[in-house]
Order: structure tokens, then sequence, then C-alpha cells
């Protein structure tokens, strides 16, 4: 049982068997259930986290958003399943293959045609995006979960194609709680992240051009509504 990063396993299966499986979509569980089959499982979104991005989309009335680092598509289906209707999330990420994993599940949910699947690397799909003038300001929700090392260039494009008044949010900002352990501490495979993501950190603290809340749910979530 991971403790994630609260105190004590027990804690946060108290969390996770209190206020957030009892809520949790069947359909979430599902693609849960089906991407524990894949080698890499454990990059899903943490369910406590995608419980707060459900609550940030629905007190932002999101409509549409961009999503970057799909996987199997826990944080995009929450997002399909959050949205109305008619809202729509251009969804970006290199390989397909784990996006089909779950993609039966997102039919079944029926909400489909609310997802523009772009396989690409996201720095450019985020440029052509704003090659069209009309993406500009438009979105009003980013959710940020790809390679570390790049989340300060997606901010930059992002800050010009989320509305003022809109939110990003940045995934694994406290990457283990290693951002808080002397380096010699650290296990190897994690020290490059880690190094992004301090700088991220200390980045995002000091743009003016947002405001921020660092939540420690999950791996550490960092949201940022655009001034
Ligand atoms: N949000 C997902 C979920 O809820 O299951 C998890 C995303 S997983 C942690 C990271 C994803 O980012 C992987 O599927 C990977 O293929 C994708 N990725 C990594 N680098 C990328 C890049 N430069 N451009 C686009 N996608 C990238
Ligand atoms: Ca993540």
């Amino acid at each position: 049982m991971t403790k994630g990063l609260l105190q004590s396993p027990e804690l946060h299966k108290y969390l996770l068997e209190t206020s957030v499986y009892p809520r949790e979509s069947e359909l979430l569980k599902e693609l849960r259930a089906i991407t524990a089959n894949h080698p890499r499982f454990n990059m899903a979104t943490a369910s406590e986290a995608g419980q707060l991005i459900a609550l940030l989309l629905k007190v932002g009335n999101a409509k549409k958003t961009i999503e970057i680092g799909v996987f199997t598509g826990y944080s995009l289906l929450l997002t399909a399943l959050t949205i109305p209707d008619d809202g729509k999330i251009t969804a970006i990420d290199l390989n397909r293959d784990a996006y089909e994993m779950g993609l039966p599940i997102i039919k079944k949910a029926g909400v489909e045609h609310k997802i523009n699947f772009i396989q690409s690397q996201a720095l450019s799909a985020l440029d052509e995006l704003l090659e069209d003038q009309s993406n500009r300001g438009s979105f009003d929700f980013a959710f940020v979960d790809a390679d570390k090392c790049s989340y300060q260039k997606y901010h930059e494009r992002l800050l010009q194609l989320v509305k003022i008044g809109g939110i990003i949010v940045y995934d694994n900002t406290l990457w283990f709680g290693t951002v808080a352990m002397p380096e010699e501490s650290v296990p190897e495979a994690r020290k490059p992240d880690r190094h992004h993501i301090i700088e991220l950190n200390k980045f995002l603290a000091a743009d003016s051009r947002i405001q921020i809340s660092q939540v420690p749910l999950g791996d550490g979530i960092t949201i940022c509504r655009i001034l």
C-alpha cells in the first residue's frame, strides 16, 4: 500500500476509502483496473488528485481543455466525464498505444466525441495550436502530466492558449518527495526530473502572471490561475 506523500499508508488509505473511491465513477475504476496490466501502471494520475481536478473543472465551468500526457487516459476520461456534452479536449501524447488500451472505456462512457487525440510531441502540437489565432486565449483549462524537462516550455505556450482566469494544473510537482531531500539521498533514477521540478517550482512561485497553490495530493499538483 502506497502512502503517496502523506504521513502513513493508513492515512492515504483513509483518504481514498473515505472521500475518493466512494465517489469515483465505475468507468474510472474500470480504467484503473485495465491500466493495472500496463508495465508502467504507476504513471496514471492519482485518483485523489483526479478528484480535485474534476472539482476545478466544475468550478471554472471548463468546456475547452488541453491535456498534455494521456497515457491510458485516466485524467482524460475524468475530464471528459466532467465537462459538458459539447465540451472539447485537445489531448496530446507521443504514444497512441496506451491511449488505445483505455479507449474501449472512453467509448463505453459515450464521451469519445469530446476528445481530439493528437499523437505528437507536445511542444510542436502546442506551437501548431498557437499558429491559429482563434486558439489564443480560448482554452479554459490545461492539465500537464508529461516530460518534466519541458514543463516550463509548455507553460509559456499555455499562458497564450488558456484564457485569463483559466487554470493550468501541473502534476508531480513534489516528485516523490525528493524535492526536499538532500541530493545524496535521492535515488539516481529520480535525479534528472527532480532537478527540472525544483527549477519549475521556483519559476512558478516567482511568476507574476499567475496565482498558484501547490497541493500535496497524489505526487503533488500545482494549480495556476492565469491573471
Ligand atoms: N495523465 C495520464 C493519466 O492520467 O494516466 C498519465 C500521463 S503519463 C505520466 C505521461 C505521458 O506523457 C506518457 O503517456 C508519455 O507518452 C507522454 N509524453 C512524454 N513526453 C512527451 C512529449 N514530449 N510529448 C507528448 N507526450 C509526451
Ligand atoms: Ca503524473
